[in-house]
């Protein structure tokens, strides 16, 4: 393989510093995600523009034989400073670490980076992140493929399911279920939030009250379908409180 210099433009969505003082980085960019070493990094200037959620242009150099593209340069392009706020910083965080799970480099999506990049906007500036981060979570899922069942009943298909499903975060019918029916706002949301537009469902908040089953069911559905998003107990309060008997 030749080497190569190339320039992208994207968001950190994670950022690792290892013992060496080197800056391990995954960039969400609207040709797919890229990863890459700030060598060094923690001790240059780089450090403070490779931030997490930063969106930063990047010079990046991919040597003969190391597979890993090595930062070069970094210009700062854009930052969302609320994003440091506690309850929102939680959000954000959740949202980056599902969007390196859900997408993989060399796919290439603008899509993907267009929805991301809304959504951390959102968790920045909107009056209710907690919201965003829901609506926005099942947006990003579902753009990855991965669409929650709602027409028929995940065990026996039966249709038109309204039981929690506390393995796979999908719907049971009330034959399978052992947890009563979701409310009827709540069950329109899974129903529809896939389809309805971001605009729709941001304008159609749900009472706190009835989020942590909803919280409950996209950690099954994405544990089951996607594997482990690491930080999601610590970071997502109201699930965190939810899952404790
Ligand atoms: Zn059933």
């Amino acid at each position: 393989m030749r080497s190569r210099t190339a320039n992208r433009s994207g968001v950190v969505i994670r950022r690792r510093v290892t013992p060496a003082g080197d800056i391990l980085l995954s960039l969400l960019t609207p040709q797919g995600k890229l990863k890459a070493v700030a060598r060094g990094g923690v001790r240059g200037p780089l450090a403070s523009r490779l931030n997490l959620f930063h969106h930063v242009h990047v010079q990046v150099y991919q040597g003969p034989h190391n597979d890993l593209a090595s930062v070069q340069q970094a210009v700062l392009e854009g930052a969302l400073p609320t994003l440091a706020q506690p309850e929102r910083y939680a959000f954000a965080h959740l949202m980056a670490e599902f969007a390196d799970a859900l997408f993989q480099e060399g796919e290439f999506s603008e899509q993907a980076f267009d929805l991301f990049a809304g959504a951390l906007r959102g968790v920045a500036h909107q009056p209710d992140p907690e919201w965003v981060a829901l609506v926005m979570s099942y947006k990003l899922l579902a753009l990855a493929g991965f669409v929650p069942q709602t027409a028929h009943c995940a065990r026996c298909r039966a249709p038109e399911p309204a039981h929690p499903d506390p393995l796979g975060g999908q719907l049971l019918c009330r034959d399978c279920a052992a947890l009563p029916a979701y409310p009827p706002d709540s069950l329109d949301f899974l129903r529809g939030v896939v389809r309805r537009t971001v605009r729709a469902s941001m304008d159609a908040p749900l009472p706190a009250a009835q989020r942590p089953a909803l919280w409950r069911a996209l950690e099954r559905f994405v544990t089951v379908q996607i594997g482990n998003v690491q930080s999601w107990r610590q970071l997502v309060p109201h699930a965190q409180a939810a899952a404790t008997p």
